[in-house]
């Protein structure tokens, strides 16, 4: 068969093309939850996020990639690690493992 994306003599029944790297489905992984939609989708189905792996700020509503939005510094996580380190020392701590 043929890649639809870059022309390239593929074997049938291959899920993604050795040339381009593209899926043969038409289909594309979200980028957050790997969750398979249509080629041409803006939003994931799943869960929400953008295809492009575009973050859009809640503070300012820029449309960014990465951890930060560069056009106000606000963290794309909400999260702040103090309160993982509080939940963690709640739990009792693993037994050694004998080598
Ligand atoms: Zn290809
Ligand atoms: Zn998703
Ligand atoms: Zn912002």
């Amino acid at each position: 068969m043929i890649c639809k994306f870059c022309n390239s003599l593929i074997p049938d029944g291959a899920m993604f093309c050795p040339s381009c790297g593209k899926r043969l489905d038409g289909k594309t992984p979200c980028p957050e939850c790997g969750a398979m939609n249509e080629e041409n989708a803006m939003f994931c189905i799943f869960c929400g996020a953008r295809m492009d792996g575009k973050k859009v700020c809640g503070a300012c509503g820029a449309l960014y990639e990465g951890h930060f939005c560069p056009e106000c510094g606000a963290s794309a996580s909400q999260e702040t690690p103090s309160a993982v380190n509080v939940a963690n020392s709640a739990t009792p701590p693993r037994s050694r493992a004998c080598i």
